[in-house]
């Protein structure tokens, strides 16, 4: 368990940290000296030392949450983009959106999607393939 070194030091009053030098007597270690970092103050004991509160949630690192990513790019035929829309506008230039008349790209998503009528393939260009 990592013990909280982040302090507010009562006497320089700055947020700074706690500096632990353990006491030893002959080889057994007896104790701990506490300072301030920056003013190099003594405390006597923890009690006497204004620890920073920590959100709880600071205790896991990022590397502790479950990742949890997921790409649908394997799965295109579900993909709202905008080109595979019936209301997409291609001309020279400009994309846009039929019906907001907003310019988009073709690999813009959409919830006011709707699938573009097979029978509508754009001549010369080519139905995509997921592969
Ligand atoms: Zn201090």
């Amino acid at each position: 368990m990592q013990r909280n070194v982040e302090i507010i030091c009562t006497a320089c009053n700055k947020e700074t940290f706690l500096r632990r030098e353990p006491v030893y007597e002959g080889l057994k270690k007896v104790g701990e000296k506490l300072f301030c970092v920056s003013c190099g103050s003594p405390f006597n004991d923890e009690s006497e030392v204004s620890f920073k509160k920590k959100a709880a949630s600071s205790v896991f690192s990022e590397a502790d949450k479950p990742k949890q990513i997921k790409v649908f790019s394997s799965d295109e035929a579900n993909v709202r983009n905008c080109r595979r829309c019936m209301h997409y506008v291609v001309n020279p230039f400009a994309q846009k959106c039929g019906l907001t008349g907003r310019d988009v790209l073709a690999t813009d998503q959409c919830w006011s999607f709707e699938v573009k009528p097979v029978q509508e393939k754009a001549d010369g260009e080519k139905a995509e393939s997921p592969q």
